[in-house]
């Protein structure tokens, strides 16, 4: 039913992959020269050969993220040129193209996977002529050189800064442990260093009381890279040209053409909405930041560079509260076992341990049945180690649908973290943005899981618009705030001790203090990026449209110097151009469905998860995540419910 997970010689991974994919090619060629054009037979058998390559080279993938070695990157290096040349090849097919249009469907999943397959033949530019197709193959070529010149411009930046504070006093504030990170022996005097480097820089800003030394760092900080000026420049052009030569006016309107937000409009509408919630309560948090400056220090010109260490300081006085009072509670077992009890009554499906082969000791392995029939497998490895990369993911292995053959197949999925492991002393505790991270993570699995359709391209996570996946793994991670969530696996380790009201109102308030100034900022972020994209901008351009939109948005004044942009790597470097305000536009989706679950007696509302589960979780990327979600509550999301969840007023 399910794969073993193994693979026996990585040496030989490279060779195996590239015979697989030779013989691929022969299926797809065969396919191609025939005369048949029926779904059945042209697309049942190309989702064959994607599920047959993801299962065969995931686990590679995975172990190199895992159980990292000399080995897997050496076999995951040498594979990915096979994997990108066979992915172009098959994206310049013009006969596969040809055929695949033509084909007609007979269901609404058959439907979506002949629209997204023309739509990403097309936007690879397979109708233009060659000249064309050739500039936008040398566009991409530049565009990945740039990205990477974006990087390392940031990067030597960052690295070709340091600070050296020599008077003890001026890190009296610091945690020991940043402190001792700073701390070094040079001709037998202590020295304390900081760096631009995220961990050093932030550390200095939060608890550094030496302001001079604050407002150097963060001015270094913020004119950090000025050579990507340039870069900038001539991503945008490119970037511009690209969408222009495939016929959209902008790079963001030809980004919305694979998303799930439809006009150029949605997205800034939904921003400035978003903003304007914000925006009284956002002023408010600031007044209070400045009152409480004044108070403590006498400071009466707050700036962009106190913010962080007065904001640090008001929270401790207004809380007193911080993660060590809540770890004792969150036992990594028994949070595992809560999250998969909650599931289950949720969404009516059952767990069971299953002894089957891992990559590590450490990981557990759970059968998912669902009216006492087998529907999937997840396995999850919790644990940091050093073969491990930071962070946490889901990965989806195999796939719910139905192949040519008419064979059922069921999904399976890995959910990693990074929690610490047990001591000598102590068993692995989480912290509760561990928790949180937890049901983030189960709400990408059960996406997956969960999927139901027979088609494999739209069934669980595949197909789904990259502006909306997001919002089944925040729609969890919500219900981790909830009281009667935590209580259901909150106990102290040593006293069996149940979580008091009093922590669990805690670690609401502290999740939404100064929230509305959060808003403005990712505010910012997000239209500062989309509205780049609307346009040919260059030189001072860029500039003036960042001002124009911070007189919006940023309440205090910004220097000058401040050339954000520079570093802006999610944009410039990532993959995240024109699409910055996903992570808000899948919160309002994900806040609102959240509501619409909410019990606050049970956590949760049994009738509304069904829907949740039928509507949204089953149908993958069958439709749009929008006409989903107006199928299932029978209207959209309202931005007023994010407005809620951070319970601004
Ligand atoms: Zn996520």
């Amino acid at each position: 039913m399910f794969q073993n997970f193994h693979i026996d010689h990585l040496e030989n991974f490279p060779k195996e992959l590239d015979a697989l994919l030779n013989q691929q090619r022969t299926v797809i060629d065969t396919i191609t020269h025939s005369s048949e054009s029926s779904y059945e037979k042209v697309l049942k058998p190309l989702q064959d050969l994607d599920e047959e390559l993801g299962i065969f080279f995931t686990p590679l993938s995975h172990l190199n993220s895992v159980m990292n070695s000399k080995e897997t990157q050496k076999a995951y290096e040498d594979s990915l040129p096979l994997l990108s040349k066979f992915s172009s090849e098959m994206a310049q097919n013009v006969a596969l193209f040809e055929k695949i249009e033509k084909i007609t469907a007979a269901s609404q999943e058959e439907k979506t996977v002949i629209t997204h397959d023309v739509r990403d033949f097309v936007l690879s530019g397979i109708n233009l002529p060659k000249e064309e197709k050739k500039r936008l193959e040398a566009i991409s070529l530049q565009l990945s050189e740039l990205s990477n010149q974006f990087s390392q411009n940031l990067l030597d930046a960052t690295n070709a800064y340091e600070l050296i504070i020599e008077n003890e006093e001026d890190v009296s504030g610091l945690p020991e442990s940043d402190k001792e990170a700073a701390k070094e022996e040079i001709e037998g005097k202590t020295i304390y260093k900081f760096t631009l480097q995220m961990p050093s820089y932030l550390a200095y800003m939060t608890y550094g009381n030496n302001r001079a030394y604050r407002k150097e760092l963060s001015k270094a900080y913020a004119s950090r890279a000025p050579k990507n000026a340039n870069v900038i420049d001539e991503i945008l052009a490119l970037k511009n040209e690209k969408a222009q030569i495939l016929g959209f006016k902008s790079y963001a309107h030809y980004a919305l053409e694979t998303r799930d937000a439809s006009k150029e409009t949605d997205v800034t509408e939904f921003l400035h909405a978003l903003a304007d919630a914000a925006l009284p309560q956002a002023k408010n948090e600031l007044e209070a930041l400045k009152a409480f400056a004044l108070k403590l220090d006498n400071i009466n010109d707050l700036a962009g560079h106190d913010v962080a260490y007065y904001s640090e300081k008001l929270k401790k006085e207004k809380f007193q509260f911080d993660d060590t009072m809540t770890k004792p509670y969150f036992e990594q077992s028994k949070v595992l076992h809560g999250l998969l009890e909650i599931v289950s009554e949720l969404f009516n499906v059952r767990f069971e341990a299953t002894d089957v082969p891992t990559w590590h000791t450490c990981v557990k392995a759970f059968d998912i049945y669902e009216e006492k029939k087998l529907s999937g497998r997840i396995y999850f490895d919790l644990e940091a180690r050093k073969e491990k990369r930071g962070g946490a993911w889901m990965h989806d292995w195999e796939t719910h649908y139905t192949d040519a053959k008419g064979e059922q197949h069921l999904a399976s999925a890995f959910i990693v973290c990074n929690f610490s492991a047990a001591t000598e002393t102590s068993p692995s505790l989480l912290r509760h943005d561990d928790v949180v991270t937890l049901f983030h993570e189960m709400g990408h699995g059960i996406h997956h899981l969960f999927g139901k359709c027979q088609e494999r391209s739209v069934s669980g996570i595949n197909g789904v618009a990259w502006d909306v996946v997001e919002f089944p793994s925040q729609f969890l991670e919500n219900f981790a705030y909830e009281p009667a969530i935590l209580k259901r696996f909150g106990f102290h380790h040593e006293t069996q001790e149940s979580i008091s009201n009093t922590l669990m109102a805690k670690i609401k308030e502290t999740k939404n203090y100064q929230a509305a100034l959060g808003i403005l900022r990712q505010v910012e972020f997000s239209l500062f990026d989309f509205q780049l994209h609307q346009a040919n901008y260059q030189g001072e351009e860029v500039q003036t449209l960042l001002n124009t939109i911070r007189k919006k948005t940023a309440l205090l004044p910004v220097p000058e110097y401040n050339k954000f942009q520079h570093g802006f790597a999610h944009i410039f470097a990532g993959g995240y151009a024109a699409g910055y305000y996903s992570y808000k536009w899948a919160e309002v989706l994900s806040a609102d469905a959240f509501f619409s679950c909410l019990d606050e007696n049970s956590g949760f509302n049994k009738e509304a998860a069904k829907g949740y589960k039928e509507h949204i979780l089953a149908n993958g990327g069958a439709k749009e995540m929008s006409t989903l979600y107006q199928e299932w509550i029978g209207r959209k999301a309202e931005v007023k419910s994010l407005i809620k969840l951070y319970e601004i007023s």
